[in-house]
């Protein structure tokens, strides 16, 4: 069943996508001397650069541009919101539709991993210097490459078993498989960065790197759990949103016996704890918050997937209270504006309800000087953000060398 369900939400069966559909799609482009497609790219992929190169047929060219401007290139090509992002700002919009730049963007991608390509080098320029950074995040993982191509030494340092952060054990592998992540932490190993995971970096640390490394980037994302503050909310079977995800993702789809599943968020992280529960067949799953459906954070195309799975979405009811002994039994919940309640049974409940700040980042964060970026200090946005912060610090901190 899992199987089945990943296929289906395949975001670009890519075999279908070949060089004549590619090369087709690239030509419907206006190439606009301004590109108000790049302008949309946070991280400056060069959407307006690619797909003339795909569009001529010279698909290395396309996926050299991708990774000299943004070393997540294969991951954001499956993620990426394009579709507020390039997309909404293509000129082809006002004619018919937007180019596929997300879809061109895999194709390119595709080419390096079939062809096992290295497009980047490293020169001397900051030969000597020695970074450390903070987390394998993309703010981390885009730092350190900017500065890798430039002769610097970098190490990364992360408390998890694997690097990508959030693009690792947030996004669920149904839109964002290993395999993906995979290719672009090689390239940027092939730039020759090197990883200490297991390795959580505590405050007397980061003072011990500040002195002996040139500089330290600290790209921590926003890692402590966040519940509703609910009567209930710690009985056993209540988790937040990252916890399960990051559970779900360890254990390889092996994580069983979930029963009946309340979510609770509009948001697009809760649209990706329905799928999951869905992918290890969950009894019944109904996602649950106080918005309107119109109004729910998620994205549509998100909304429309979690309809598609037949999963139920409560709009406009608030939770109030879980109930149980120890474990979790029931969720009870208000109607916003008429005050009428709803009781649903629950073995597992999910609070999707945004992340926060860890303590030892926050108190990083506040203190004077240094380089930070990424989801710590933009609140929580998105990969292509978090790129765009982790390369403007390299930026910096090179500057500062100089
Ligand atoms: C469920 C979910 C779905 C998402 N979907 C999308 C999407 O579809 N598209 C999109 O663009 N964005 C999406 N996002 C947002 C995106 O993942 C984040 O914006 C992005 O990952 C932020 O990158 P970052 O480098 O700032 O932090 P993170 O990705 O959070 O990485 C920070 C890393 O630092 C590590 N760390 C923290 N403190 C320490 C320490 N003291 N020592 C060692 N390591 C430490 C953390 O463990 C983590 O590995 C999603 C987020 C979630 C949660
Ligand atoms: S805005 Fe659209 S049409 Fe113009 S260059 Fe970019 S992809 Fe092509």
């Amino acid at each position: 069943m899992g199987q089945t369900l990943a296929m289906e939400y395949e975001p670009l069966q890519i075999e279908d996508f070949d060089i004549r559909r590619a090369m087709e799609e690239a030509s419907r482009c206006l190439l606009c001397e301004d590109a108000p497609c790049s302008k949309g790219c946070p991280a400056g992929t060069e959407p307006g650069k690619f797909i003339r190169s795909i569009r001529f047929r010279n698909v290395n060219g396309a996926a050299e541009t991708i990774r000299e401007n943004n070393i997540l290139g294969a991951s954001c090509s499956l993620i990426c919101p394009q579709e507020r992002l390039c997309e909404q700002e293509c000129s082809r919009s006002g004619i018919d539709r937007p180019i596929q730049i997300g879809m061109l963007q895999q194709f390119a991608m595709e080419h390096e991993r079939k062809l096992d390509k290295t497009y980047l080098t490293v020169n001397d320029t900051y030969q000597g210097k020695r970074v450390a950074c903070i987390g394998a995040g993309p703010a981390s993982l885009a730092c350190a490459a900017e500065l890798a191509k430039q002769g610097v030494e970098v190490t990364i340092f992360d408390e998890h078993q694997q690097p990508g952060g959030m693009l690792r054990y947030g996004i669920p592998p149904y839109r964002l498989p290993d395999t993906v992540i995979d290719q672009d932490i090689h390239q940027i190993k092939k730039l020759g960065v090197k990883f200490e995971l297991n390795h959580t970096v505590t405050l007397e640390e980061l003072e011990y790197m500040n002195n002996t490394y040139d500089a330290v980037f600290v790209g921590a994302g926003l890692w402590a759990p966040k519940k509703l503050p609910l009567p209930g909310a710690d009985l056993n079977g209540v988790f937040t949103a990252i916890e399960f995800l990051k559970e779900a993702r360890e254990t390889h789809g092996e994580l069983t016996g979930l029963g009946n599943v309340v979510i609770i968020g509009g948001g697009d992280v809760a649209m990706d704890c329905a799928a999951t529960c869905k992918l290890l067949g969950a009894s019944t799953i109904y996602d649950v918050f106080i918005e309107t459906l119109e109004d729910a954070p998620a994205v549509q195309k998100e909304k429309d997937f979690i309809f598609k799975l037949g999963i139920p979405m409560i709009s406009e009811f608030k939770p109030i209270e879980l109930i149980g002994t120890e474990k979790v039994e029931r969720v009870k919940f208000e109607h916003i504006s008429n005050g009428s309640t709803l009781e649903i049974a629950a073995d597992t409940v999910i609070f999707a309800v945004g992340q926060t700040m860890r303590d030892d980042a926050a108190t990083w964060k506040n203190a004077n000087g240094g380089f930070y970026g990424g989801d710590m200090m933009n609140g929580g946005d998105t990969v292509v953000r978090a790129v765009q912060e982790g390369k403007e610090a390299a930026v910096k901190m090179m500057k500062s060398f100089q």
